[in-house]
């Protein structure tokens, strides 16, 4: 036997015979009846689930997959069935730390790591994954000679804004050299057992099930689908023994090339497993095996610029100033102008830079831009990124827009030398880079005298905004002549298609309809395309021949029909990475709407991620449908049911966020005062015998409405 697949099976046997021994244990100990569950996951032992179709509830549940388990262990001197024992061991690593959660224990809970992912995390993670936000997964295993080497290739991913999630010491070495870590900031410590790896190999396999519609038990449909659609790979450091070898195997079966960082000699299998003893080049070669290709930003500031800072928190004692609206006057503006009003690369300072003292500041960001192709409704597509771009400067703090917010820029950031037009720069390159299509000169002017700020709010910003207001409160899915297709997210899901309209903006939330607009102008061949209004055959449920045929091509032919106002015909399809997911609650007749924050149970007897799993992958399920937030509100939310009268209960958080647009536009369409008032939450009730009294007792519009079904 070939001395690599001897240390595979070696390391799968050891794995299998603790797996087995521990599901006795446990069963012993508590009963063969006793539940067994990950946190906050529709997919059981994922793992299981997506390989066998196996839905594992209890203790009594497990010896069967361990006979699966065992079965994967052909002990044959083969490399495909020596990776077959690979996933064996992740078999294995699922129920080992599936035990950790018998009886809801939070065995995390003391651990630096953060064990299971939520399936919640997963679908947050779908946006930036398919814009090239987050460029690829890696994922970082063991303990290296030297603590600061792990430490800088980790830093290198977080600078290119790789997803990292770190197994064993390494989590310590990383946190003693500085790394910051937290989801947000795209380094994840998962745990220090070996077996702690499964906790990612799950995010892979549920964004199979969660955005890829890959059925339960199919296996060559999941690994066809993690190896074509995760951009992740494995980086192991420090001494291999066989578990780590044979987890090794199940990460190249799903197709994630793992780099050793020993030598290894004969056991290398090019592409697959390959040993790179330099950790200068541990990064490079990983993320050229997996073929992901990083655009580097070189811009002239002196902090790092990279989209994994964007979370980064600035507390008050690490700050060295603040610009923010409740203390001083701030506004955010792009205008576009005429070519001679714009001299490309002006950037100005109107006022104190920031070394002057002070610690609070005033601060108008006037931003100039002259195109030939460039077009008035561009102008708020622009300004919005202003947050991401700020955000994406390590030690710097953005959140709000327009003339509500509130910048901090660390003592860090400024004892590197991060001055007034660093910012300027980071916004002129950006523009330039982002929207060079429409824009081809761009100057900006950064006001931080207090009195001049002030005439920029008043004489420029808030006209501004007060007419773009107008204009997008006028703009109805009748007032324009074409809607918009999204595909962007078919690289997870390949059959599905936002149909984005003015009042209706894609399920991420973060495609309006200008934007697809604009993405349309600036990548002409790209994921949003038009689509003709012409020949409407149903104004009710909106119906246009040309959706139906754009949404055809563009799912290869998986969906035919698509309403644009109905939850219950042809709805439109979902990828996995929705905001909300509306559906049924019988007992009410009406629609419980979740979002992806809410951890508790609504009406329907079901959380977020059992509604969410009923939809998602491209699919059209009846009842069942993901959305944006802001499509709450909207004239067109379920139109050809009633509209927003079907609306019954929502998490309090989601209902206060909408309450002032919602209750307009029920005012608008029903003539009703404070719509919110008699739409039940959780802190009401989550029963719905009780929310039918509820709604009863308010004299909710619902019970007058047609039954849903
Ligand atoms: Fe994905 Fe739809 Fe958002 Fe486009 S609009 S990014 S397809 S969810
Ligand atoms: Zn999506």
């Amino acid at each position: 036997m070939s001395a690599l697949t001897d240390l595979i099976y070696s390391g799968s046997n050891a794995v299998a015979g603790l797996t087995e021994g521990a599901v006795n244990d446990a069963i012993a100990k508590h009963g063969a009846d006793t539940p067994v569950v990950f946190p906050d996951t529709a997919y059981f032992f994922p793992t299981i689930y997506a390989a066998t179709g196996v839905k594992v509830k209890t203790l009594g549940d497990l010896p069967a997959c361990v006979g699966v388990l065992k079965s994967l262990i052909t002990n044959q001197d083969d490399l495909g069935a020596a990776l077959n024992a690979g996933l064996a061991t992740a078999v294995g690593a699922e129920i080992i730390e599936g035990l950790k959660y018998v009886g809801g224990a939070d065995p995390y809970a003391e651990d630096s790591g953060i064990g299971f992912v939520p399936d919640p995390i997963i679908r947050s993670l779908g946006v930036p994954l398919v814009t090239g936000d987050i460029p690829g997964v890696a994922v970082v295993l063991g303990k290296a000679d030297d603590g600061a080497d792990v430490a800088k290739v980790v830093k290198d991913y977080q600078s290119k804004g790789i997803l990292t999630f770190l197994i064993g010491e390494c989590i310590e070495q990383a946190l003693a050299a500085g790394v910051k870590m937290g989801l947000e900031l795209r380094v994840v410590p998962l745990g220090h057992d070996v077996t702690s790896v499964i906790h990612v190999v799950t995010v892979a396999i549920r964004a199979a099930l969660i955005f890829g519609n890959v059925k339960p038990g199919d296996l060559a449909g999941l690994l066809a689908y993690t190896k074509e659609r995760v951009p992740a790979f494995v980086n192991t450091f420090g001494a291999l023994d066989p578990v780590v070898v044979s987890a090794g195997a199940g990460a190249i079966a799903l197709g994630f090339p793992v780099v050793v960082d020993q030598d290894i000699g004969g056991l290398q299998v090019p592409g697959a497993l390959e040993a790179v003893t330099s950790h200068d080049e541990t990064a490079k070669h990983s993320l050229s095996l997996r073929g992901i290709h990083i655009k580097v930003k070189e811009l002239p500031i002196p902090v790092a610029f990279a989209a994994a800072f964007e979370g980064e928190i600035i507390r008050k004692a690490d700050m060295k100033v603040e610009f923010w609206s409740s203390k001083n006057t701030t506004c955010e503006l792009v205008t576009m102008r005429d070519a001679d009003a714009v001299e490309d690369h002006k950037i100005v300072i109107d006022g104190p830079d920031i070394d002057n003292g002070e610690t609070e500041y005033a601060l108008a960001t006037y931003i100039e831009v002259y195109g030939a192709k460039m077009q008035k409704d561009f102008e708020s597509v622009i300004e919005r990124k202003i947050h991401a771009w700020f955000n994406y400067m390590e030690g710097v703090m953005h959140t709000g827009q327009r003339n509500q917010f509130r910048i901090r820029i660390s003592n860090d950031a400024f004892h590197k030398g991060l001055r007034m037009k660093h910012f300027g720069e980071v916004l002129y390159y950006m523009i330039m880079d982002e929207f060079a299509a429409v824009v081809d000169k761009c100057q900006v002017t950064l006001v931080t005298d207090p009195v001049k700020a002030k005439k920029v709010l008043d004489e420029e910003a808030m006209p501004a905004y007060n007419a773009r207001d107008d204009r997008l409160s006028s703009m109805t899915d009748e007032s324009v002549d074409k809607f918009y297709t999204c595909i962007l997210c078919q690289s997870f899901a390949p059959s599905h298609c936002c149909v984005v309209t003015p009042e209706r903006l894609g399920l991420c939330g973060a495609v309006s309809w200008l934007d697809a607009k604009a993405t349309k102008e600036l990548n002409d061949a790209g994921p949003c395309q038009p689509i003709s209004k012409e020949g409407c055959t149903d104004e009710v449920k909106g119906y246009y021949p040309d959706v139906d045929r754009m949404v055809h091509a563009a799912t290869q032919g998986a969906v035919e029909h698509v309403s644009l106002y109905s939850i219950m015909e042809d709805p439109m399809t979902s990828c996995g990475c929705f905001e909300c997911i509306c559906g049924i609650e019988p007992i009410s007749n009406g629609l419980v709407i979740c979002n992806r924050e809410f951890k508790g149970m609504t009406p329907t007897g079901m959380t977020f991620g059992e509604l969410a799993s009923m939809t998602g992958g491209g699919v059209q399920t009846p009842g069942f449908m993901g959305h944006g937030r802001h499509f709450i509100a909207s004239k067109k939310f379920a139109a050809a049911e009633g509209g927003i009268a079907r609306i019954v209960w929502m998490p309090k958080e989601l209902k206060d966020d909408v309450a002032s647009r919602l209750n307009a536009t029920a005012k608008e369409l029903l003539g009703i005062d404070h719509f919110c008032d008699m739409v039940g939450d959780e802190t009401i009730t989550s029963d719905p015998e009780e929310l039918l009294n509820f709604l009863t007792e308010k004299g909710h519009p619902v019970m007058n409405l047609a039954p849903l079904m």
